[in-house]
């Protein structure tokens, strides 16, 4: 089926949905992902990295040093996946773009998610403010 389907954008929108979830709005699997395979891009615009770190808003994605996509635009459809802290899929840069992949196969329904690394963690996510599955049945959050 996914097969048939030649360009990312008509794949992903068909193949993903954004619902509520326990962290807002999160992003869910529509069709079954097998383990390594494309979910979703996290597709923003380009800016320079220097200028990007002196911005207030959580969808930046740093390539290098030079280049960071501002992901804020309500198009990119990678922005609505959550982290968590043990998640189903990664973040990968090919090429100047970035492909969420899955970790494991991922189930239509399931919440998609990816580690955003530790530096977004420690300036938005820790002291028991990440709401992922892991954090949330712990006692002591990550
Ligand atoms: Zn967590």
């Amino acid at each position: 089926m996914a097969r048939a389907q030649q360009k990312r954008k008509t794949s992903s929108a068909s193949r993903v949905e954004v619902r509520r979830s326990r962290a807002g709005l999160g992003l869910f699997a529509v069709a079954r992902f097998e383990k390594g395979a494309f979910v979703v891009e996290y597709s923003g615009r380009r800016i320079p990295t220097p200028r990007a770190r002196t911005l207030a808003t959580r969808y930046l994605f740093e390539l290098n040093d030079r280049i960071t996509l501002d992901g804020s635009a309500r198009d990119n459809l990678g922005r609505y996946a959550n982290h968590a802290c043990r998640p189903n899929a990664a973040s990968t840069i090919r090429r100047g773009r970035v492909e969420i992949r899955a970790l494991r196969a991922i189930q239509p329904g399931d919440e998609i998610t990816y580690d955003y690394g530790e530096e977004y963690f420690a300036a938005f996510l820790s002291g028991g403010r990440c709401r992922c599955d892991r954090c949330a049945r712990k006692k002591t959050p990550c």
